[in-house]
């Protein structure tokens, strides 16, 4: 497959010559070596991006759509391909890449492929004699950067609603896991997209990214990662009159009240953390259950998460693979030191897996640690398989334990009580509630955050949003024009 930058529908090698080595987390193995964008090669594509945006804005969003829908079947086409190169790069099993991760991407592009000519404006009532309508015009130059934990489905969260709504998109995939990026790129090509249309750059946050970012001719730029580098962005974004949309980190509050059923919320629970082990911003990061069900929950949430199966990624049987990078693994475990320094109690995990297989891969253990509220692993994101467990007597405790953090991303509500659940949901500070369930997500449905989580929406009609702006057009049908200077 092709490791060049992606730039005006040509596979290119970066200005600077230089090359980044991808590898593998199950072994360290090396799997490429990437071309490395530059600021020079952000400059060539936000080039490319903007001859190919007047025809692509002045297509017909039928036919714009018809391509996203094109791109929808050839990723399903490819899915197997693109599957086993995900778990390579990341770390995902590959029951993983492909039950969610390759088919969330196709959905997604079929969703906003559907929704390219069906986003409408609307016409306001305004004075008499007046005809006011709204048209919603694309921006110009998206610039998307991405983090490394799904680097597929991303590429399809930031580019399809974009695209859709008539956008050209210059994109920044993760230095770490840059390889269905530019596989999709490839297939874009195929595909029959113009050229410029979509721009490919692996590249390092503080180069490319930070070009992307200061770009003059950039209009938007879409986060998604870490939240101080989200904030540095927004700062740099500013001094150009830059729209920023953040999608930052996480701390999931994941609230199993005393009537829960306990069997659906232990197995949404585990679900909710160790999925993608634990690499999610939406992750049921931590536990907070009622003091009276505590142990009977944990002694089968334990048992659960103790037989849950790390391994090899490429096996079918395997449920929990490594971390995505030597560097994260270090940094999840770290918190575990943190965590008993803080008089934190390691209920599971808290280490390597034994098994020698293992030795030369990024492998942490499905790991729950019993916290103090107010503490470092209550409060910081941790982002791996690391689930903190606190306890509570009261709702209003309980709410209180949730909103602790500066965060509000995604929470999790279980009960049976519906009165509760619906007031619980309102005073959650999430963007994203699940009551009796965790971490689903739909094209349609609006994905992001508050607070410490960032700004703006993922997904559905406020994506849409996102990528256009709105256009008043004031009709004069039969209303006079009273003279404002009598004497003209
Ligand atoms: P990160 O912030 O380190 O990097 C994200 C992206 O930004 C990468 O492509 C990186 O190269 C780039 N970058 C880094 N410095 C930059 C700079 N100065 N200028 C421009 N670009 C720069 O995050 P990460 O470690 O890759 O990802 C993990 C984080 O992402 C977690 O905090 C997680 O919660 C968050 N995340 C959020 C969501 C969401 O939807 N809210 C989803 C997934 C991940």
């Amino acid at each position: 497959m092709q490791t060049q930058l992606f730039i005006d529908g040509a596979f290119t090698d970066g200005v600077e010559g230089r090359t980044i080595e991808v590898f593998d987390p199950h072994d360290g193995s090396l799997i490429a070596n990437v071309a490395e964008a530059t600021g020079a090669d952000v400059d060539r594509a936000v080039a490319a991006a903007k001859r190919a945006y007047p025809a692509w804005k002045s297509m017909a969003a039928s036919d714009r759509g018809r391509l996203l829908l094109k791109l929808a079947d050839a990723i399903e086409a490819n899915a197997e391909e693109l599957a086993q190169l995900e778990t390579r790069d990341t770390g995902h099993p590959i029951r993983d890449s492909r039950g969610l991760d390759v088919p969330r991407t196709a959905a997604q592009f079929r969703y906003f492929g559907g929704m390219a000519d069906k986003y409408l404006g609307s016409v306001v009532p305004v004075d008499r004699g007046f005809l006011d309508y709204v048209i919603r015009e694309p921006l110009g130059v998206v610039g998307s950067i991405v983090p490394w934990n799904f680097p597929l489905m991303f590429v399809s969260w930031k580019m399809a609603p974009a695209l859709a709504a008539g956008n050209c998109v210059v994109m920044k995939p993760s230095e770490l896991t840059p390889m269905t990026a530019l596989r999709f790129a490839e297939i874009t090509a195929e595909v029959g997209f113009p050229p410029g249309v979509i721009n490919m750059l692996p590249g390092y946050g503080q180069t490319a990214g930070a070009r992307l970012v200061s770009h003059p001719d950039v209009a938007k730029i879409s986060f998604t990662g870490s939240t101080p580098v989200g904030r540095m962005i927004a700062g740099q974004a500013a001094v150009n009159g830059t729209r920023v949309h953040l999608e930052l980190g996480g701390k999931g509050a994941n609230i199993v009240f005393a009537d829960a059923t306990l069997p659906k919320a232990v197995g949404g629970t585990a679900f909710g953390i160790f999925h993608n082990q634990g690499q999610a911003c939406i992750a049921a990061s931590r536990l907070i259950v009622h003091e009276s069900i505590a142990d009977e929950f944990l002694e089968r949430f334990l048992a659960l998460a103790s037989s849950i199966r790390v391994g090899d990624p490429k096996s079918p049987d395997t449920e929990m693979g490594p971390l995505t990078s030597p560097m994260h693994r270090d940094r999840v475990l770290s918190y575990v030191k943190i965590a008993t320094d803080e008089g934190g109690e390691v209920l599971l995990g808290g280490k390597p897996p034994s098994d020698p297989s293992l030795a030369g891969g990024c492998y942490v253990e499905p790991t729950v640690v019993r916290a103090k509220p107010g503490t470092r692993v209550t409060c910081e994101e941790v982002f791996g398989p690391f689930m903190t467990v606190q306890t509570f007597s009261t709702d209003d405790e309980a709410l209180a334990i949730a909103n602790e953090t500066d965060f509000g991303l995604g929470g999790g509500l279980w009960t049976n009580d519906l009165s509760r659940a619906h007031k619980m949901a309102r005073e959650l500070n999430a963007g994203m509630v699940w009551i009796n369930s965790y971490k689903r997500a739909h094209p349609g449905s609006p994905f992001g955050g508050m607070g410490s989580s960032g700004y703006g929406r993922e997904m559905g009609f406020e994506a849409m949003h996102e990528y256009t702006e709105a256009k008043a057009v004031w009709v004069n049908i039969d209303a006079d024009i009273p003279p404002f200077y009598p004497r003209g």
